[in-house]
């Protein structure tokens, strides 16, 4: 079968798997020491019970001290139960710092997707990458997960070995007696070195043919992450309230059903990893399974020899056999850990591509001075815009001002360029040429979080969560119930408000909540129109988010709020010219230009303009 991608170097992997614990104890410090902690511990501690039940089977075996024998037990019996303690205790702690750990680490990519670039969140390329990310957590856990898992086995491993090796040295330091005869040749270096060799060889091999299993999973990552992706969709299709009505109706469960056995048969029972288990996958791990086997023999056999001859006790031997098997076990484990990570890392690499997405525009640092006479002029200077990877222009040389207090329309047809306006003025995107100016200044100098709390936006695709409605409108968790309340009415959502059931407690929708309330298009628009009043910005942007509207409403509703927003500078787009008729000024947009800019009155009145083309266009939706 054809690798799809080769394996990354081992010093690759070194680096990436430190960069991921790094990245992990960065933002989860305590989790990585109470794992440090509780597995050194767990590792190390066997081996003082292995020490001390070789002193007692050496006593029962040699000279029975009764006095000896019952301070060995009682001295045993305490520091077993202090280590049990301290076990449990620091298991608890680990326990502890470990809960959610499986979101905890989702936690640190979904971070990264509220803290980027939004250029790059508007990038097909970003979610490809994220979904990766996700699938490959999902199933199987691999990505930085498994980073977890690799430093905790590695660790064990570590001190696994190193606590074997020190019971384990004297094995080969103590001798065979002369009178033993032949089996001297046991003391002789040439043989002792021969044992260690064969131990090695048994120890190394084991995990290599493991890891060498593990391989096709990292060999086909393409297939296990699309299956793994297709696999989510299938699982959560069902769930999905707004596709139920076209599953229903188009019967497309069928058609799910195909794809799900066509592309994901992967990891089905006739499919690639089921062929790979059957085939080498399985034949690896059997041998590397007989292999340790075989390591269990020859070190029964070297210990018993050497016992038999004369060279220790059989209190020793109980010690040795259990020391070396687990200095192998633990060595075994540290190769395997390698493997691991080894296969691992190109999930890692993925990983990183994503979180290194560089952060190039927000990066201001001055503050917006805070006016208390809202004082504030925005200014589009000579701006043009092209979206990433588009050769036409969305915006060509936009030159507009508008000061506080003022009310604004940006009409236009759809596609002229009007969202994009907003969308720049908001600094989701900086301009391709020009500049956006705030009180003189390019606003690409100000704090983001700063510059947007002069910005109120509600949006044509708006979303609220399915949470209480008051924090809706707040945004926030805890919030002024008066001025919450105030603000819902302002938005016209007073008489609704005294219907629902817990008043501002009442949850949206009934994700989260089975007494939440189902609300309409309508009523929605309502509560984030009350929203933009609640954040009380001095500018407040109405993205036609009454699209759903009829023309007469959506007027309605703007000319309410243009009474509801007092002082502050409102900027009204929309298609439809006759909501925007009571605008100071209203800028003209047509293939990303402003073609005409004045009052209602100056441009109806201009027969050759685009406005008065576009109002004669209109008329017959609002002569009634
Ligand atoms: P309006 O709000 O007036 O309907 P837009 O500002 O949404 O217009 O769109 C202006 C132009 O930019 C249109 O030609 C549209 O196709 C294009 N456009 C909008 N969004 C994107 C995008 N994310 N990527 C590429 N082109 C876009």
């Amino acid at each position: 079968m054809k690798k799809e991608k080769e394996m990354i170097s081992w010093s690759s992997t070194y680096k990436i798997n430190y960069r991921a614990i790094k990245l992990i104890y960065r933002h989860y410090p305590k989790m990585v020491l109470s794992h440090f902690f509780s597995i050194i511990w767990t590792a190390l501690t066997p081996y003082v019970g292995i020490y001390l039940s070789a002193l007692i089977i050496g006593e029962l075996a040699g000279e029975k001290d009764t006095k000896r024998l019952t301070g060995l037990v009682c001295f045993t019996l305490i520091t077993e139960a202090v280590i049990a303690f301290l076990s449990a205790l620091l298991l608890k702690w680990k326990n502890s710092e470990s809960a959610g750990m499986y979101h905890n680490i989702k936690r640190i990519w979904t971070k990264k997707l509220l803290d980027m670039d939004f250029v790059d969140i508007d990038n097909i390329e970003t979610h490809k990458m994220l979904s990766a990310i996700e699938e490959n957590h999902n199933g199987g856990g691999r990505g930085l997960v498994a980073v977890l898992g690799c430093y905790e086995t590695m660790l064990s491993s570590i001190f696994t070995f190193l606590g074997g090796l020190a019971l384990t040295v004297s094995l080969f330091a103590e001798t065979v007696p002369r009178s033993a005869g032949n089996y001297q040749i046991l003391n002789h270096p040439f043989f002792v070195l021969l044992i260690l060799f064969v131990l090695l060889v048994i120890t190394w091999l084991s995990p290599v043919l493991a890891t060498k299993a593990g391989r096709y999973w990292t060999m086909n990552q393409n297939q296990y992450t699309l299956g793994n992706r297709l696999f989510d969709f299938y699982a959560s299709f069902g769930y999905h309230r707004e596709i139920a009505a076209d599953v229903r109706i188009y019967h497309q469960d069928s058609m799910l059903d195909n794809w799900i056995s066509d592309k994901t048969g992967v990891f089905e029972s006739k499919g690639l990893f089921a062929g790979y288990a059957k085939g080498p996958m399985g034949f690896y791990n059997a041998m590397s399974a007989a292999v340790s086997v075989l390591f269990t023999g020859v070190i029964y056999l070297f210990v018993c020899l050497k016992a038999w001859a004369g060279a220790f006790g059989i209190g020793s031997v109980t010690q040795y056999i259990a020391s070396v098997t687990k200095a192998a076990s633990g060595l075994s484990e540290l190769i395997e850990t390698a493997g691991t990570m080894k296969i691992n890392a190109p999930f890692l690499e993925k990983t990183f591509e994503y979180l290194d997405i560089p952060n190039l525009m927000y990066q201001g640092s001055l503050t917006v001075e805070k006016r208390r006479d809202r004082d504030y002029e925005v200014e589009f200077r000579n701006v043009s815009f092209q979206y990433p990877g588009s050769v036409d222009y969305a915006l060509k040389n936009v030159n507009i001002k508008f000061r506080i207090g003022e009310r604004l329309a940006v009409v236009g047809r759809n596609g002229s360029g009007k969202t994009t306006f907003i969308k720049l003025l908001c600094r989701l995107y900086d301009p391709t040429e020009g500049e956006i100016l705030l009180n003189g200044i390019n606003i690409r100098k100000y704090n983001y979080l700063d510059y947007m709390s002069v910005f109120s936006v509600v949006f044509q695709d708006f979303k609220l969560f399915a949470f209480p409605l008051g924090q809706n409108v707040a945004a926030k968790s805890s919030y002024d119930k008066e001025r919450v309340e105030n603000s819902l009415q302002k938005a016209g959502f007073g008489e609704r408000l005294s219907d629902m059931p817990d008043g501002l407690e009442t949850y949206l929708y009934k994700e989260f909540s089975e007494k939440g309330v189902d609300i309409s298009g309508g009523e929605a628009q309502k509560i984030a129109l009350a929203r933009s009043l609640y954040k009380d910005s001095p500018f407040i942007i109405l993205d036609e988010p009454t699209a759903a509207l009829d023309p007469v409403a959506e007027a309605d509703m703007y000319t309410r709020f243009n009474e509801v927003a007092e002082d502050k500078t409102v900027i009204y787009i929309s298609h439809r010219l006759s909501s925007c008729q009571f605008c100071d000024e209203i800028a003209v947009f047509e293939n990303g230009e402003i073609v005409q800019k004045g009052s209602h009155k100056e441009l109806v009145e201009d027969k050759n303009g685009k406005y008065y083309e576009l109002w004669q266009a209109q008329a017959q939706y609002y002569t009634e």
